[in-house]
């Protein structure tokens, strides 16, 4: 992502940035929404860094359930041991066995749990006689994770240039479930759905049904193509095929799950959907810990019960009791203070505020999202839908422009088939103020007005 410069990073120091040349602002000290630079600039953090500081930074509870679970136990190997806080955190979250979901896998990152996802769903086949099943099917413009496997099923084609031959191979992508971009002339929201479903039910049998282990999606799509909303019936209709065919559904919600959309799994606003196994990641830990989690179906436990008996899967730090501490501490606060019904109050004055403050911007084609998880995507032609030409990077000047006025919004480019497009996204904490939104789409307008400027 593009960062702006910052005399205070030494310029040879030995860590590794994500760019070579380009050197990252120090963050000094974070608390509620602003982010306080080294260099004296109070940054307003209205993306929560990618969708990840659900009750804002510094928070003092946190901290302090940190600090306890650090003075009783810092690490235990799985293998051997559990603590309280990982069996706490899992009891928390799966409280009710919510849709059958009845077990959880934490481990600490998104691209770990769905990988991990990815190999239980294999084992759910390899243990009830099907070894066949290798197929994986998923979206284009869709974001898994950068490990190999799962890399090789997210559509983020610029980041898999160099990576072409270095994939999981048996894969294959559908069309997003993306109106503003997809939907053809003419046709309504319930043709495109019947058109996607055809389309997914073609690829499991050109694929063979018995070939296919998952059929990986995120209920609303996050960074790559910006907060896309699926058309009504869509998840329900994807349910329903990989029912027909017996394929597991993996709902991957790292992004969009933990109440970002204003329910606790983004799938609950989707009608008859639940999946067999499914993730979550940015909003699990907050950002006080990195953890991730994979949700999984009685239906997928059961197969593993009355077969091998264990998951055949697992990694040093899973379960890891500071990481619990911190997330179940996030966790609590969320229930207690009521903030997922807060996210979807101030997800609708957030969209009153960003159509109000947008509206007479001439590059803002679409403006899209739910609970406090919006994007704006940007167009040269607001009648054609035409895209800037890539090498202007219009969605990374305007993160920039506003970075220069103290906001802090994630970027993307390549929104509308992996080279094309650009949107930048907002996901600011369930805490934060309706009048910190008015000043966070107020600088958003200003800061793609001096763009607009510059091309006109
Ligand atoms: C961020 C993200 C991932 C990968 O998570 P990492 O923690 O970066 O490995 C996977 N899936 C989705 C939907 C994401 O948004």
């Amino acid at each position: 992502m593009g960062s702006l410069g910052n005399a205070h990073v030494e310029a040879d120091g030995c860590l590794l940035h994500r760019s070579l040349v380009e050197k990252p602002a120090i963050v000094d000290s974070a608390e509620g929404v602003n982010l306080y630079l080294s260099d004296g600039r109070t940054i307003l953090d209205a993306c929560g860094g990618a969708a990840v500081a659900l009750i804002g930074h510094g928070n003092q509870e946190v901290n302090q359930a940190i600090i306890d679970q650090i003075q009783k136990v810092s690490y235990v190997h799985t293998q051997s041991y559990t603590t309280q806080s990982a069996e706490d955190l899992a009891n928390f979250l799966l409280q009710g066995r919510p849709h059958g979901l009845e077990k959880a896998f934490f481990v600490g990152s998104g691209s770990e749990a769905v990988e991990s996802a990815l190999k239980l769903a294999r084992q759910y086949y390899f243990e009830r006689g099907q070894p066949d099943r290798l197929h994986i099917v998923s979206r284009r413009q869709c974001y898994h994770g950068n490990t190999v496997a799962t890399m090789s099923i997210s559509g983020n084609l610029s980041r898999k240039v160099p990576f072409a031959n270095f994939c999981y191979p048996n894969t294959s992508q559908v069309s997003p479930a993306y109106s503003y971009r997809y939907m053809l002339p003419g046709e309504t929201q319930t043709q495109f759905t019947r058109r996607l479903l055809q389309e997914l039910e073609d690829e499991f049998l050109r694929v063979g049904p018995a070939n296919v282990l998952a059929f990986v999606a995120e209920p609303v799509a996050g960074a790559v193509a910006g907060c896309v909303i699926p058309p009504p019936g869509y998840l329900a209709g994807v349910r329903a095929l990989c029912d027909k065919y017996d394929i597991l559904l993996i709902l991957d919600e790292i992004m969009c799950g933990v109440g970002r959309t204003g329910s606790f799994f983004a799938f609950e606003q989707e009608g008859d959907v639940v999946p067999d196994i499914m993730t979550v990641a940015k909003g699990l830990g907050g950002g006080y810990s990195p953890i991730s989690g994979v949700f999984v179906h009685r239906k997928v436990v059961n197969v593993l019960k009355q077969g091998s008996k264990a998951f055949n899967h697992g990694h040093t730090y899973q379960a890891h009791p500071i990481s619990c501490a911190a997330a179940l501490a996030v966790q609590k606060i969320v229930r207690r203070d009521n903030l997922i019904p807060r996210c979807a109050e101030m997800g609708k004055r957030l969209e009153n505020i960003l159509r109000a403050e947008l509206k007479d911007c001439w590059s803002v084609g679409d403006i899209r999202g739910r609970g406090l998880f919006w994007a704006v995507e940007f167009v040269k032609d607001r009648d054609t839908k035409e895209t800037f030409c890539p090498s202007l990077h219009f969605g990374i000047r305007v993160q920039q422009a506003a970075f220069e006025r103290g906001l802090a919004i994630y970027p993307g480019v390549g929104t509308v088939d992996g080279y094309r497009g650009d949107h930048i996204l907002l996901a600011p904490p369930f805490t934060i103020t309706e009048d910190q939104l008015r000043l966070a789409c107020r600088v958003l307008r200003i800061s793609i007005e001096t763009q607009e400027v510059l091309l006109s």
